[in-house]
């Protein structure tokens, strides 16, 4: 019989699993504690729950997991993380140190289905979805790495466009702040998305985390040049959404901003932006493009980026000047490539860039690069 993962399940599945199977619902917050917060990896292990129990889990059930393959930190602390899948695919999560606060950044898909122009994942397409296992192991297995530095927040902005993998990305929401879960607050939780405007639409009545927008630009021919889905979704209908959002949720939006030189990084881009705050409140993080192979865009000088900060912070817009967290380890936005792992992990090459990989752990120091 084909075993089901039962980490790939929300909280009320579960339930509605445990029930078939003729046991109580309320054993789903004893095995939800015994995986997520004991990170139990075999039933046998859940003695609160009866033997003939934990045999009928173990028929039907199987507790997926991640195989960890290299690690490798740089200069400002960022560490990219590289797991294998179990079809030999490989995907790449990425934790940055901010002073106290450490945030995730975890991959919802193997590639990305949205071929933005300007973005290793999208350039290299899309290979398939991550069940929610996949999604919430990243960061039991980075966790495991860091006992001392607690995951503070969660951001869904690896590879991948979580709103193409809607279900799984609300299912692995709901692991991460399940009381019997992992508990985070929805407010430590954000998604990004490239502006899948009907799944905004259903977020903003499904959740309660937090959401990003890779704006990128502020005309639909600029945009849709950068982003094709922007001639599916294009800019009137994506702020509409937007304008929902804030009626509905009161929350703030944040806006990624890639800035390309010569393409996006111009001050009318800016003018239009602050001309938004008239709809609803937001704050932008400008990203000074990450150069990767496969992209031929350039990245605007630090005067223009800075001028464009200033046009905003002028309008009273909060603007975060995204530094470029590990771009020498290829972990900034939008160097994230992964795909399939062709060859012995043991080949992969050290680091070399003068600081040392940490070798700690299930995971090696070097990592693929792309
Ligand atoms: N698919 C989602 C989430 C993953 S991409 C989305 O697009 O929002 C995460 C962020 O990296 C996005 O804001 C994207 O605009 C940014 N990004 C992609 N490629 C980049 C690059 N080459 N340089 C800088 N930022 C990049
Ligand atoms: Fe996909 Fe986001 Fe990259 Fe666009 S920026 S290709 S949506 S991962």
């Amino acid at each position: 019989m084909q075993r089901t993962d039962i980490k790939s399940l929300s909280f009320r599945e579960l339930e509605q699993a445990l029930k078939g199977l003729g046991m109580p619902a309320y054993s789903a917050g004893q095995i939800f504690v015994w995986l997520y917060k004991r990170h139990a990896t075999d039933f046998g292990l859940m003695t609160n729950i009866s033997k003939p129990s934990r045999l009928l889990l173990a028929q039907h059930f199987e507790i997926g997991s991640l195989k960890p393959l290299a690690r490798q930190t740089g200069r400002d602390g960022t560490t990219k993380y590289q797991f294998m899948l179990s079809d030999g695919y490989s995907i790449e999560s990425v934790l940055i140190p901010m002073g106290r606060w450490h945030t995730l950044c975890l991959s919802t898909q193997v590639g990305c289905a949205l071929g933005c122009r300007f973005c290793l994942t999208g350039i290299k397409g899309f290979k398939r979805n991550l069940s929610v296992s996949e999604i919430t192991c990243q960061l039991e297995l980075v966790q495991a790495e860091n006992p001392g530095t607690p995951v503070s927040h969660i951001v869904f902005m690896g590879m991948g466009e979580p709103f193409a993998n809607y279900d799984n990305t609300l299912r692995a929401i709901d692991v991460l702040t399940s009381e019997y879960g992992y508990q985070y607050s929805h407010r430590r939780v954000t998604v990004s998305t490239a502006g899948l405007v009907p799944q905004i639409r259903r977020f903003i009545g499904e959740s309660r985390a937090n959401l990003a927008v890779s704006l990128n630009a502020l005309y639909d021919d600029t945009r849709t040049a950068m982003m094709p889905i922007n001639s599916r979704y294009p800019l009137g209908e994506l702020i509409d959404v937007l304008k929902d959002y804030h009626k509905k949720r009161k929350g703030w939006i944040t806006f990624e901003y890639v800035m390309i030189k010569g393409v996006n990084d111009g001050i009318g881009h800016a003018i239009q932006l602050a001309k938004l705050t008239r709809d609803f409140p937001f704050k932008v993080n400008l990203i000074p493009l990450n150069r990767h192979r496969g992209a031929d865009y350039e990245r605007p000088d630090d005067d223009r980026v800075q001028a464009f900060q200033e046009y905003l912070l002028g309008h009273n817009i909060v603007c975060m000047v995204r530094t470029t967290h590990g771009e020498e380890i290829d972990a900034a936005c939008g160097q994230l490539g992964g795909g399939k792992v062709e060859r012995n992990t043991s080949d992969l090459p050290q680091d070399s860039g003068g600081h040392p990989a940490q070798h700690r752990g299930n995971f090696q120091g070097g990592i693929d690069g792309h």
